[in-house]
């Protein structure tokens, strides 16, 4: 089997002492060891650390300062001095993957998590620095990318892209979050070749993020059963090859109790990586070691329908309070119209990103300490 795939990963972007709900910091190395296990035939590519003047092409350098020299809290809400020395390393990861894949007109991985609710000058939601828009801006500033895609599947709204693309006018970049379109998981699965038809066929380079936490059996999300979840890995990829668009994914989000179905899920894309781009059908029982979950939040009095995250902190009532938007509609453009970023800053101010969530309230036994 001659076909690698080329996997960006660092053991100084591993963080194995970082207290958190989230498993994001603690996961790379993981990943790479699952892959390993199920002989994935891969190509680890070891990337370069990025600088502070990279990091502040995407976010005021006074929160780069902030965060490296531990005066203010990262993602996770902590400042965990492993965290910070891991992000030049996790941003640098996804950059010099993204680089490679331009470059050489392919696909590559990045084993990293925790871009996508990142702000300009602030973190939140697990999410310290936005490599997605770090590595945009590195690969526009140096003449690799005229347009650049970045198609966020996970589940959750990519906000801190879109506050960063709105705050730097960043007009080169075609942002896609699924986290803010309200359709259903199955008529999401419909529009994506649409939607990469609509937005991303002319781009010189997709960043992908396909969170595990996309998964209905995922305590913060909602959108996809697990068949699902492989379909939609499939019909990225296809997409990407369709229009020959060299792209980089990596892991993002993935919560559920149990860390080998998070494993499989991640291993689901990798499988569907080889299946698209080199008709190699891998089967390394994804599947058949998945165990579903009986219960996903026990004693939450949410509605399994809701999702739950969105419920708990992201208060969408709140911030879209006059949407007045048809959701069977198109909700991209809703996704993306500048009102409803606008409305996010006016809140910011007012009630940060971070004041709104408990992270540390978090107790697997009880759910969410609501209210
Ligand atoms: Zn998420």
């Amino acid at each position: 089997m001659k076909a690698k795939l080329k996997v960006f990963y660092s053991e100084n972007q591993q963080v194995d002492t970082n207290s958190s709900f989230s498993p994001s910091a603690g996961k790379p190395k993981k990943v790479l060891e699952d892959w390993k296990k199920h002989n994935l035939p891969i190509k680890v590519i070891e990337p370069s650390p990025l600088s502070r003047s990279d990091l502040a092409l995407a976010h005021d350098p006074k929160y780069i300062k902030g965060l490296l020299d531990l005066e203010i809290s990262n993602g996770f809400g902590n400042r965990n001095a492993d965290v910070a020395r891991s992000l030049p390393w996790t941003t640098g990861s996804f950059a010099s993957a993204a680089q490679y894949a331009i470059r050489n007109n392919t696909q590559a991985v990045s084993l990293t998590s925790g871009f996508h609710h990142s702000c300009y000058d602030s973190g939140g939601g697990f999410c310290t620095l936005n490599g997605l828009v770090i590595a945009a801006q590195l690969l526009k500033l140096h003449g690799y990318a005229k347009k650049v895609g970045i198609c966020d599947l996970d589940s959750h709204w990519g906000d801190g892209t879109a506050h960063i693309i709105k705050k730097l006018d960043l007009d080169y970049i075609e942002h896609y979050s699924v986290g803010g379109d309200n359709r259903s998981g199955a008529k999401v699965l419909k529009a994506l070749p649409g939607i990469f038809k609509k937005q991303f066929k002319n781009c010189d380079i997709v960043l992908i993020q396909l969170g595990a936490d996309a998964c209905s059996d995922d305590p913060l999300g909602h959108k996809w059963t697990l068949e699902q979840m492989r379909l939609r890995d499939r019909i990225v990829f296809q997409q990407c090859k369709k229009y020959n668009l060299p792209l980089v994914w990596n892991l993002a989000g993935g919560y559920q109790d149990n860390f080998e179905n998070v494993l499989s899920l991640h291993r689901i894309s990798a499988e569907e990586y080889f299946n698209v781009f080199h008709g190699i059908k891998l089967d390394t029982d994804c599947e058949k070691n998945y165990e579903k979950p009986k219960r996903r939040i026990p004693d939450c009095k949410i509605n399994r329908d809701d999702d739950i995250f969105d419920a708990v902190i992201e208060k969408p009532k709140r911030r879209i309070p006059d949407c007045k938007i048809n959701r069977d509609d198109d909700i991209f453009d809703a996704v993306i119209n500048d009102d409803r970023i606008e409305y996010e800053e006016e809140e910011k101010k007012e009630d940060s990103w971070e004041s709104d969530i408990d992270w540390d309230s978090w107790d697997k036994d009880k759910g969410w300490r609501v209210g």
